[in-house]
């Protein structure tokens, strides 16, 4: 039997060990949990913490506490902890020892050779203090890979052909870009670019900035906050960071944050993603930046690129996705867990150089995109069947999503929700295969927020609830097998196209569905006319209440060409009475 040979992903914020077992790579667990915070410290009584102990006690013992120890490697400075002064090698060891010996726990056996993953900038000396990281810690460390080569090996294993990669890659604390090429058995960095002070940190103390002007705002001026609250204030921040990725809304509450003048303190804040989204636009942006600069390093241009891998935790962030698929045309792959992909590599290029044979990582994801419609705006004109894709295609399930929409009109108490499969704009073109009304909602100005959740299981379940925020009230549907509903769907579309292929009347079928779309257009138009009656002039409003009438007729009617001319006009007519 071949030897047994980790693959590590020695982070600056976690850690992370895998190694392929039975052809399957396996993120293993240390302490419960597939990432190791990659802290170190001494306890109370002297003892060595490594890990969740060591990040707990940070903000109150930073002097007996490190973290970031992959920002000094190869550097020659000393790190104080507690009496001893040790340098980054060593305390990098500490790392690799608890990830070594949760290897050696599962496999039942001694393990003493490893592939470690570095940053594609790390220099010679900086490579070099991590091989001597890995001696220290009991490893032969038999490679040093980059972190986007292994990330790029996770994802194309498999994959025949020469492929140009782009890696997006944010963490905690730092962010890189890199374009790697590969060709038959070599994968190689061309170009690479970032900043190694950005990361999801920097969004969380966005947060805590817009959590301590609410405080100040709510209890008159500055406050002194004392360090025990300033902890807990960060970890809800990137709590409610970490629940923007999924929801519309996350609500911050901290019961008894700290006493002033003797009283307690409460922290209650509800952010928005919108608000969120624009907090951290200006870090998204530098790092849309850093990916032009690496292509340029690289000579290639967006349009090259044949994939778009995304790593680190700080991926989740859907503003990211979206900036990166408007840019580079591309939707970027995600189904491999961000923090865990760059470790899965490792193990495989570990597998490789052992000679044992790997299929990768296998990971439930779902093959459809699930979403609803909305009024909104396609290719620049308002239209009430615009597809919102909630979970999207490739997206690993379990998963649940939510995202906000809002009634249209005043007063407004019904709301109809549309389940569809597919991937059109136009949700018409896509598969309907589910919907229900929530009825009885608050009389409110348009514009009341109503959030839908779906949420898609591994049996593919799909449950979408649908609720009033205010008022909590809400209403849903659980759809049994959306995969199968899918399919049935599907099927039974793609028989009635057939059948009506025999029967000749295919093209018919084809502007029904046309016609059918002008109506729904129609009605959205109605309604924005009916809006509008109370401040339009007397003139006015007998105009548009004619051009309603017509465009009702119309709409009743099977004449195609009317329904269009009435349509337009109403359309002029409310564009004037708009602007
Ligand atoms: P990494 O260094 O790759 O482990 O990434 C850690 C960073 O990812 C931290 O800043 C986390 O707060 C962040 N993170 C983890 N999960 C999410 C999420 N669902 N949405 C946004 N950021 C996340």
């Amino acid at each position: 039997m071949s030897e047994k040979i980790i693959g590590i992903d020695l982070g600056t914020t976690n850690s992370e060990v895998a190694i392929s077992i039975d052809g399957e790579v396996e993120v293993l667990k240390v302490d419960d949990h597939e990432q190791l915070p990659s802290v170190v410290g001494l306890g109370e009584n002297g003892e060595l913490l490594v890990g969740t102990p060591a990040r707990n006690q940070y903000v109150l013992y930073p002097e007996r506490t490190i973290r970031s120890v992959k920002r000094e490697m190869g550097s020659d400075r000393k790190l104080a902890l507690g009496e001893q002064e040790y340098t980054p090698q060593e305390i990098s060891a500490m790392i690799l020892r608890r990830l070594k010996g949760a290897a050696e726990a599962r496999l039942g056996e001694p393990v003493g050779k490893a592939v470690i993953t570095v940053p594609a900038y790390f220099s010679d000396a900086q490579r070099q203090a991590t091989r001597d990281a890995g001696a220290i810690a009991g490893l032969e460390v038999v490679r040093i890979i980059n972190e986007p080569t292994a990330a790029a090996l996770t994802y194309e294993s498999g994959h025949q052909g020469a492929r140009k990669i782009l890696v997006y890659d944010l963490g905690g604390g730092t962010f890189d870009v890199s374009v790697v090429n590969m060709e038959d058995e070599t994968v190689e960095v061309v170009a690479s670019h970032g900043n190694n002070r950005l990361g999801g940190d920097d969004f969380d103390e966005k947060i805590v900035e817009r959590i301590l002007a609410h405080l100040a705002d709510q209890h008159g001026g500055e406050l002194e906050i004392p360090i025990r609250a300033r902890a807990r204030i960060r970890r809800a921040a990137e709590q409610a960071k970490i629940r923007l990725s999924d929801a519309p809304f996350a609500l911050i509450e901290e019961e008894h944050l700290f006493e002033k003048d003797g009283a307690a303190l409460h922290l209650s804040l509800e952010l928005s993603r919108e608000e969120y989204e624009e907090m951290i636009e200006p870090f998204v942006e530098e790092t849309l930046e850093a990916i032009h600069i690496a292509l340029k390093g690289a000579a290639m241009a967006a349009s090259d690129i044949d994939e778009v891998l995304l790593v680190g935790g700080s991926t989740r962030t859907p503003l990211i996705a979206r900036r990166l698929e408007e840019v580079l045309k591309l939707q970027p792959r995600s189904e491999l867990n961000p923090d865990l992909c760059v470790a899965a590599g490792a193990a495989i290029q570990a597998a490789v150089i052992a000679g044992v044979k790997t299929s990768g990582v296998l990971v439930d994801i779902t093959p459809y995109t699930f979403g609803t419609s909305a009024l909104s705006l396609l290719d620049g004109v308002e239209y009430p069947e615009v597809f919102v894709p909630l979970i999207r295609k490739n997206t690993v399930i379990p998963a649940t999503k939510s995202e906000v929409f809002f009634t249209v009109y005043d007063d407004q108490e019904a709301v109809e929700v549309k389940v569809y499969q597919g991937e059109a704009r136009d949700a018409m073109e896509n598969t309907l295969i589910g919907a229900f009304k929530i009825e009885g909602l608050s009389k409110a100005p348009a514009g009341n927020p109503i959030i839908t959740t779906f949420s898609l299981n591994l049996d593919g379940i799909l449950n979408v609830t649908s609720r009033e925020k205010k008022t909590g009230l809400e209403n849903s549907i659980t759809i049994d097998n959306a995969f199968d509903r899918f399919d049935e769907a599907r099927m039974e579309t793609a028989k009635a196209r057939i059948g009506q292929l025999f029967e000749g009347e295919l093209a018919e079928d084809g502007e029904a569905l046309e016609h059918n779309r002008g109506v729904v257009q129609g009605k959205a138009l109605i309604e924005k006319a009916r809006r509008l009656l109370d401040s339009a002039s007397e003139d006015d409003r007998e105009d548009l209440i004619e051009l309603v009438e017509n465009l009702e007729e119309a709409m009743a009617g099977e004449d195609d060409q009317a329904l269009e001319d009435a349509m337009a006009e109403l359309s002029d007519l409310i564009y004037y009475l708009e602007s």
